[in-house]
């Protein structure tokens, strides 16, 4: 396998190429990292579309702007959404004027999203116009959309079902989740940016992004999961000392009856990957873990800061390169 890092005095060198699958907040941070030691050449950052959604007229794609933002190095530090820096000037009026205003979003915010409804009205695709926000904010790694069609995650709840932002934000996903179907996946492929760079990649890395609702409906569209299982591929924990950092992953794996662990991750993906990287509380899994047919590689996995984005990311590749290639599924 072909996967050198930027050294630091050799500058570029011939590489393979990498593909992170990435949801919002997780996925983001390690997509992060990665950017800061591969070439825009080297790197393609899939971001899930399955929570995306209309509101006020607009396309709000959470989890693209989440990794645009902490590419551009302009995101909320704390929140984990949206902008730093920000007012909602727009929200306090929309309040006043009477509108239910659940779902939050500042005017810088909503400036990206101005430009993003106006390339659709044009006929742009939503990949096409991840590539064009990309540009304007001065990213150099491809974003890509992970479709061109629209998929959308409905969480089957007792109270029936539920959009994912109705479950996620206005409802804080109190109900509990009995399981979830796709909604458009029939209709949807992978976008040709996708495509082509499933063709090239060398190495498929799932950063610590939830396994259900992040990674899950990138790995549903047609042919994907067959094409990430033949190559190599690790994922990096998102459940560390059985907990989530932030969001619902453990209380979905609760409710699902899967083992709240890294290790009920790893089951998630048994087959699908290679490598999976834990935390060290998690230490005493690897053993488990390994009988799934996994190299395991345990480290400080929570990345606090830009630097330990970048450790994590640097552990990642190094690990990567004692992966071997998987036999064709
Ligand atoms: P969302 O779409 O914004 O919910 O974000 P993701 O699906 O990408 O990520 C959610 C997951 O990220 C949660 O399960 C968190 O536990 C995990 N996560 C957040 N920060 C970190 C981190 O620093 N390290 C690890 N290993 N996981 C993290
Ligand atoms: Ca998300």
């Amino acid at each position: 396998m072909a996967i050198e890092q930027r050294s630091e005095v050799g500058g570029r060198r011939s590489v393979g190429h990498v593909i992170a699958l990435a949801g919002g907040v997780g996925g983001a941070k390690l997509a992060h990292g990665l950017a800061q030691i591969l070439q825009p050449e080297q790197l393609s950052i899939v971001v899930n579309t399955a929570d995306d959604f209309e509101h006020l007229g607009l396309l709000i794609c959470p989890d693209i702007d989440t990794v645009l933002y902490n590419l551009a190095e302009v995101n909320h530090l704390k929140q984990g959404w949206g902008r730093e820096d920000e007012s909602f000037k727009v929200l306090v009026e929309t309040k006043r004027l009477g509108h239910d205003a659940w779902f939050r979003l500042g005017d810088r915010d909503i400036a990206l999203h101005l430009l993003r409804r106006h390339m659709l009205d044009e006929g742009l695709s939503l990949s096409d116009i991840t590539s064009n926000l990309a540009e304007r904010l001065d990213i150099t790694h491809p974003v890509v959309a992970m479709s061109d069609q629209a998929v959308r995650t409905i969480i089957n709840t007792p109270e029936g079902e539920l959009s994912f932002q109705d479950y996620f934000v206005h409802r804080r996903c109190e109900p509990i989740m009995l399981g979830m179907t796709l909604q458009g996946l029939a209709q949807a492929r992978p976008s040709a940016a996708f495509s082509d760079a499933l063709v090239e990649a060398d190495l498929i890395v799932f950063c610590p992004s939830n396994p259900y609702v992040s990674i899950d409906p990138i790995l549903a569209l047609p042919g994907v999961q067959k094409t990430v299982a033949a190559k190599p591929a690790l994922a990096v924990s998102p459940i560390i000392g059985g907990a989530a950092l932030k969001g619902p992953a453990a209380k979905m794996m609760a409710e699902l009856g899967v083992e709240v662990s890294a290790l009920g991750v790893a089951r998630h993906y048994a087959g699908v990957l290679n490598g999976f990287v834990i935390d060290g509380q998690d230490h005493d899994l690897t053993a488990a873990i390994e009988t799934l047919g996994m190299h395991v590689h345990t480290t400080d996995t929570i990345m606090q800061d830009k630097a330990g984005r970048v450790r994590l990311a640097g552990e990642v590749l190094d690990f990567a390169k004692t992966l071997g290639v998987k036999e064709p599924a």
